[in-house]
């Protein structure tokens, strides 16, 4: 019989809550249980380590604590201006404290000529130091009310709600502090002795203690380092054990040979593949012959020839007598595969289909059946081709392009499309960190495309504001001259999307005066256009029959015209710095030394003007990656809980604490070497703990029933 554990107790429960104000905590910050109370960590600390001077204050002083005399105190004012001030004198000068509420409470506490100790924020006022609101105390007050000995005192998250229901910061401190004294013996350990030894953390007691009344930094980095550790280790665990149990579950196609059609298409490259292409490949025909369902993401910079990739492992399957389908996030990208694909494989054999949200109703209906009969081979298309109603007659792979427009309950929609769960090929557009890559596809295996096809000549990126735009212009005007082409593209976002369009059909106008017919051809493509006229004006630009290409972001994704060597990109300060790294990487694709052009307003707001700086300081879609990372930092917290992340992140960050992630990714790996599915009852509290965390983590998805 396993005892109840102490902090699935209810908060109501612990003194000094009770119902009313256990609703508050519920409703305010989503305080359920004890648990919740002692997981709910201050987000700053007030440093109480030391006394300060008035003659010390300087104005960048934070909050701090100051002893003196109180030498005069008095309630001036009316009604709202009514206030109750006092100095303070410590010898070395003087500072006035201010009170606007509680002052009948203040103002029987207070003796004039008895010593305090106030806390607060000293802000200079009319030529003299003043703090409003100050915590005040007798000196021996101060001495008594420090929980645990600890002179840092947490700083919790707070509402007028939480404050007009009886619980200020103070309160809640104090609750922790109760919960903690009465119970602090009967929490129980939460990760198991060993991985607390190799890895040298604190108990979870101590921890918890000092991340609420840390006695100094040191104890507090300890608390702090555990419990990151912690959060991420069950993060971790809880993916590869996913992992293994996929492995140990899952049956997928056996693709035994290569066939025909890869020989073919093969033979007829017109360049050898990058070894880490033909790297990449091998992996994934490894996987496709083990009897296990293949679930890889493929990683590469833009331009490392992930499409090829793709074909390849197609064709294998076709080889075997499965079909294949490629998924890709816009209309133009299919069409652009479509139109290379079938280049590539022509003379093959290989039937090709292409279904997009665009296709008639005739054409629909011949690939339903196609589809259905096994004639369609490998089938090119956008969301469309994950609808209910698309029936394959033998899917064996599903490849899904640019990963980040598709969502995982997009991916578990492919479960259905086949008897056997197909093998799923994901590639990534942007280049993500490894801790992220680690923790979004922390289940997949992965491959990684960390070299481009020789002969590319980095993109030079240079930023230009608006008096440079006739040198950019002329600029354009000779690299057309010699025979290139140019994109110029325009920023759409959702929220102003009539206004971006006007601008780009402004720009479009201003382009075709300053570049005008017949001399110059300019081609334009955006989401407001038929699809017909769409795959016009694309096919103009392609196959270089419009020196110009006007075009929304709908190009950031995918587009190859090789021959193009300028990427103009207008607004580019309100593009995210994967956006314009991806725009960039269209161009820079050929021989011929390649221009990415950024223009922007004059004034910049300090992010912007730090993505241009990394953007023309570097090439390198990972390093990149990391940056935007740490740029974006908490913004991408909300971004993981929408994706799904097993564990809520309470402390840690994932990106900020990586090198914790990596130490916790090894020790849950560690754990699970031996006990792939944590069966042994060594593994018991793990196992619980996973459970635990399943049930009351928030947004939980379970991957394992997805892929
Ligand atoms: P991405 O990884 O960004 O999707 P693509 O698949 O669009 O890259 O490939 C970019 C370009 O590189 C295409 O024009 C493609 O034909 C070309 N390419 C791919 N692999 C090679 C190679 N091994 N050698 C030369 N060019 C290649
Ligand atoms: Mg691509």
């Amino acid at each position: 019989m396993v005892t109840a554990d102490i902090l699935d107790k209810e908060v109501k429960f612990l003194p000094g809550v009770g119902p009313k104000r256990a609703a508050l905590l519920e409703k305010e910050l989503g305080i359920k249980t004890f648990r919740d109370l002692l997981y709910t960590f201050p987000f700053r600390y007030a440093d109480k380590t030391r006394i300060y001077t008035v003659r010390e204050i300087t104005p960048s002083a934070a909050y701090i604590q100051l002893r003196g005399k109180i030498v005069r105190s008095a309630v001036v004012g009316e009604r709202r201006g009514k206030r109750l001030t006092a100095i303070l004198n410590d010898g070395t000068g003087s500072i006035e404290i201010v009170f606007f509420q509680g002052i009948k409470w203040i103002q029987d506490k207070i003796i004039v000529g008895n010593e305090y100790i106030v806390f607060g924020k000293p802000v200079l006022f009319n030529g003299r130091w003043s703090m409003a609101h100050p915590e005040i105390s007798t000196v021996s007050e101060a001495v008594t009310s420090r929980p645990f000995g600890s002179v840092m005192i947490g700083v919790y998250p707070g509402s007028e709600k939480l404050r007009s229901g009886g619980i200020t910061a103070k309160t809640f401190s104090r609750l922790v502090m109760v919960l903690l004294e009465r119970h602090l013996d009967d929490i129980r350990e939460s990760l198991p002795e060993t991985v607390i030894r190799e890895n040298r953390l604190c108990q979870i007691r101590t921890a918890l203690k000092n991340i609420h009344f840390p006695s100094d930094m040191h104890s507090l980095s300890a608390a702090r380092y555990r419990l990151k550790f912690e959060e991420l280790f069950y993060l971790q665990l809880s993916l590869l054990k996913q992992k293994n149990a996929r492995m140990k579950g899952s049956r997928g196609a056996v693709f035994n040979r290569v066939g025909y059609a890869f020989n073919f298409c093969y033979r007829k490259l017109p360049f050898p593949l990058t070894n880490a292409q033909k790297t990449a490949i091998r992996e994934m025909r490894e996987d496709m012959r083990s009897g296990k369902q293949m679930n890889r993401l493929l990683q590469g910079d833009v331009g490392s020839g992930k499409t090829l990739v793709a074909l390849f492992i197609a064709l294998i399957a076709v080889g075997n007598g499965y079909q294949a389908c490629l998924m890709v996030p816009t209309e133009v990208l299919a069409v652009q595969h479509f139109n290379s694909i079938s280049r590539q494989c022509a003379g093959s054999g290989v039937k090709i289909a292409l279904l997009t949200g665009n296709t008639k109703a005739a054409a629909r209906k011949e690939i339903d059946a196609g589809l259905r009969d096994g004639s369609i081979d490998i089938l090119i298309g956008t969301h469309a081709l994950i609808e209910d109603n698309v029936v394959f007659k033998r899917l064996g792979l599903a490849v899904i392009d640019e990963q980040h427009r598709f969502g995982v309950a997009q991916r578990a929609k492919l479960r259905f499309k086949s008897e056997i769960m197909p093998h799923i090929l994901v590639m990534t557009a942007t280049p993500i960190p490894r801790t992220l890559a680690m923790t979004f596809y922390g289940d997949l295996d992965v491959s990684v495309l960390n070299e481009l096809p020789p002969g590319r000549k980095p993109v030079t990126t240079i930023h230009a504001t608006e008096s440079g735009r006739g040198k950019v212009y002329r600029f354009l005007k000779s690299e057309i001259g010699k025979g290139r082409q140019a994109f110029i593209v325009y920023p759409l976002i959702k929220e102003s999307e009539t206004l971006d369009y006007r601008n780009l059909e402004e720009g479009y106008r201003t382009i075709v005066e300053e570049f005008p017919p017949p001399e110059y051809v300019t081609a334009v493509v955006h989401g407001k256009q038929t699809p017909e006229n769409k795959a016009y004006d694309m096919a103009l630009f392609a196959e270089g029959r419009a020196n110009i290409l006007v075009a929304t972001s709908v190009i950031e994704v995918g587009v190859d015209v090789p021959n193009a060597s300028v990427m103009l990109i207008e607004s580019a300060e309100r593009f995210g710095l994967s956006q314009l790294h991806q725009l960039r990487g269209r161009v820079g694709r050929g021989p011929e030394q390649s221009y990415c052009i950024l223009m922007t307003g004059h004034r910049l707001s300090a992010d912007a003007a730090r993505r241009i700086e990394i953007m023309c300081s570097t090439n390198d879609g990972f390093e990149l990656a990391e940056e935007d990372l740490k740029m974006r930092g908490p913004g991408d917290i909300e971004g993981t809980r929408q994706s799904g992340l097993a564990v809520e992140l309470r402390i840690s960050s994932l990106s900020k604490d990586s090198d914790i992630l990596l130490h916790a990714r090894k020790a849950a790996a560690r754990v699970l070497e031996s006990d792939p599915m944590l069966e042994s009852p060594g593994n018991a509290l793990l196992q619980t703990q996973l459970e635990k965390l399943r049930d009351t983590g928030k947004g939980y998805m379970d991957y394992s029933k997805i892929s």
